[in-house]
């Protein structure tokens, strides 16, 4: 099973909500896809065991070969090409490694060569009960813009006979989509404010096109207004879980801990949580 767990804008809780849930499902592996700003390790403090770079293909041009014809600027969608009288410059930055200029090159000009864009870490964390919590994150090098082929690898981790919570990176953008594709369920993560319930709406409709089932969490639920309950009232969208601004959190937060180490009653929360996701219960 795969649950990821996003929000349309950063701050709300989201790796929050992923690292208890995480610690509180026996047998779980977390996969941190949030590869620009990968977080979840600062709180499961992770035995890192492997580290394995992660590359995509880029085209190197022979001068010799090309006659400045211009098909592989054509074929690139994401402007990673341009052409000039006899020269081809290659902007590997915007390349999405995807192939498609070496492939309809007429004169057989270009070749791939590899290039490193991050690098996935894999290790264990140790639960407050004595588990093994299977831990996979992916980093994107600096300066990296491409981060869905990195995603993309750090998903290859998925395990299919086991329970998978993904942290997807915040926003409703590629990475996003990429992160939460394929998922049985996600959980949105809110906060009950105006600007919370803006990015909550326009993170609906991103699940909704992706025909992904979904529910929502709301984080400080005691802080704020009524607009957030009112809209997935309306919307028939399940509130799966309530946290309220306590101290204990806010202060286990800065310091790096999770709320089911200080407050352990929560982990039995986001079990529940867990069970009535798998079980179906969801609307
Ligand atoms: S398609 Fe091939 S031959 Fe044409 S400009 Fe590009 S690299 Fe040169
Ligand atoms: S590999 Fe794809 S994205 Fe990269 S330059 Fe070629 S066509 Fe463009």
């Amino acid at each position: 099973m795969i649950i990821s767990i996003a929000s349309g804008k950063g701050g709300t809780g989201k790796t929050t909500v992923a690292t208890n849930l995480a610690l509180s499902v026996p047998h779980a592996r977390i996969l941190d896809c949030d590869v620009e700003e990968p977080n979840a390790h600062i709180f499961l403090k992770p035995e890192i065991k492997e580290k394995v770079p992660v590359f995509i293909p880029v085209p190197k041009i022979d001068k010799e070969r090309c006659n400045g014809c211009g098909r592989c600027k054509e074929v690139c969608v994401y402007n990673a090409l341009a052409v000039l009288k006899n020269d081809v410059l290659v902007f590997s930055e915007l390349c999405h490694g995807c192939g498609a200029c070496a492939y309809f090159c007429p004169q057989k000009a270009i070749t791939e060569v590899n290039k490193e864009i991050g690098v996935i870490e894999t290790g264990n964390s140790r639960t407050s009960w004595g588990g093994d919590l299977e831990f996979i994150h992916g980093k994107l090098n600096i300066g990296q813009a491409m981060s869905p082929p990195l995603i993309r690898a750090v998903k290859k981790y998925i395990d299919p006979a086991g329970v998978n919570i993904i942290d997807a990176p915040p926003g409703t953008s590629c990475p996003v989509i990429e992160s939460v594709k394929g998922s049985d369920f996600c959980i949105l993560v809110t906060e009950p404010t105006p600007f919370g319930l803006n990015d909550l709406i326009l993170a609906v409709e991103v699940l909704r096109k992706l025909t992904i089932p979904f529910g929502v969490v709301i984080n400080r639920s005691d802080l704020g207004d009524r607009k957030t309950d009112d809209y997935c009232r309306k919307e028939n969208i399940a509130v799966l879980m309530r946290i309220p601004f306590e101290k204990e959190i806010a202060a286990a937060y800065s310091r790096g801990m999770t709320i089911v180490e200080v407050l352990p009653h929560y982990r039995e929360r986001f079990q529940a949580m867990f069970e009535m996701i798998r079980d179906g219960k969801k609307k």
